[in-house]
């Protein structure tokens, strides 16, 4: 590992002050140590966030929920209001690494944590996103886990992450500090970024800029489901995840919020889908049409041309549980 200085910052203020060139947050560490020890990231110094006042979990003036940024994921997927309301949310969590690791990992690391590509974390391979310009091994190598939709030439990179695909589906907003003190809400569809030709970056923030929580709208009515297919029952990351909140009126499709994970760059989202299914009566036929409007872009790459009909099978099975026309699995 690289030598690098360490701060602790103790107000939010020094934190996003002593951020500056090639300096990184770290908070549970659970990646980012990783990624040192093998020399991918290289930061010269380490700010710690872990005594900033960011570990609360409070309900919001319109009835929703702000998740500080270091909250850690056994915390928010424990949360009596998470389970009860957004149990998506605690299900993803929970679909997530393992208990000892959700007791490290942090809501502002979580959203942060970097793609899984094998080709990322080898630093003799090619990689555009750890080094931009030098080629992307994935294209032509390996590339099971990797995106069908919205990759790029340059990159075709999943991201990893579960907490954030159930975020997606419950339009949360990120809150963001910068160094002057400023504070802006982003969309979290808005937050992570497709690969296009700059994969090096994978979500909006800028330098310095420090996630300081995650503000979950009022509860939306609906069943509430996570399926995530992995290669093993737990310790896996996603091949292809749903997070589904589906309403009914008595037989009829109120609303539908879908989001994907391990498909794109980002937690994915595709709002025609959304539309296509709401008001409608429930059917293997409408399903099917459901399937179609999302895939109609999927483009595989060899080795994960799989997850193209996997993913297929897995949103139609979600649709039969959430409208109570199949089976739950
Ligand atoms: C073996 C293993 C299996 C795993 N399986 C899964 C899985 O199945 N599903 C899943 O979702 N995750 C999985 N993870 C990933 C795990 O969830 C992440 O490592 C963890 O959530 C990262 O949180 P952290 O607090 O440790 O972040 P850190 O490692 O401390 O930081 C990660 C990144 O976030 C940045 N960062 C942290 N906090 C902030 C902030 N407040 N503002 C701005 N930037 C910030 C850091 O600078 C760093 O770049 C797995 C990890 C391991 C090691
Ligand atoms: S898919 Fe992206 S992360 Fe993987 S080797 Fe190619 S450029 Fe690197």
């Amino acid at each position: 590992m690289k030598p690098f200085a360490y701060a602790r910052a103790s107000e939010r203020a020094d934190a996003t002050a002593q951020a500056a060139n090639n300096a990184t947050y770290i908070a549970g560490g659970t990646n980012l140590l990783d990624l040192m020890k093998l020399e991918v990231m290289t930061p010269d110094k380490l700010v710690d966030i872990n005594r900033l006042d960011l570990s609360e979990i409070t309900v919001t003036d319109d009835g929703g929920l702000r998740i500080g940024a270091l909250v850690t994921n056994s915390d928010c997927a424990a949360d009596a209001r998470v389970r009860s309301d957004y149990p998506v949310l605690s299900r993803a969590i929970l679909a997530g690494a393992s208990g000892q690791l959700r007791n490290k990992a942090t809501t502002g690391g979580n959203l942060c944590q970097r793609t899984r590509c094998y080709y990322f974390y080898d630093t003799a391979m090619p990689c555009n996103k750890r080094e931009p310009g030098s080629g992307c091994q994935a294209l032509a190598g390996f590339n099971r886990i990797h995106a069908i939709l919205g990759a790029s030439d340059a990159c075709i990179a999943t991201y990893p992450g579960d907490m954030a695909v159930a975020m997606t589906a419950l339009d949360a907003q990120i809150e963001i500090e910068n160094v002057d003190g400023e504070i802006r809400q982003v969309p979290i569809q808005d937050f992570h970024v497709l690969p296009g030709d700059n994969p090096e970056r994978d979500n909006i923030l800028e330098a310095g800029e420090l996630i300081t929580a995650v503000i979950l709208p009022p509860p939306i009515e609906g069943k509430h489901i996570y399926r995530k297919v992995r290669d093993r029952a737990s310790y896996a990351f996603a091949l292809c995840s749903v997070a589904a909140v589906v309403e009914m009126d008595g037989d009829t499709i109120a609303s539908a919020a879908l989001a994907f994970g391990g498909l794109a760059h980002k937690p994915w989202r595709d709002a025609a889908v959304e539309t296509l299914l709401t008001g409608e009566k429930p059917s293997s036929a409408l399903f099917g049409r459901a399937a179609d409007q999302l895939l109609a872009e999927a483009e595989g790459y060899g080795h994960n041309d799989f997850k193209i009909p996997l993913t297929r099978r897995v949103l139609i099975s979600v649709l039969q549980e959430a409208t109570g026309t199949g089976a739950a699995t």
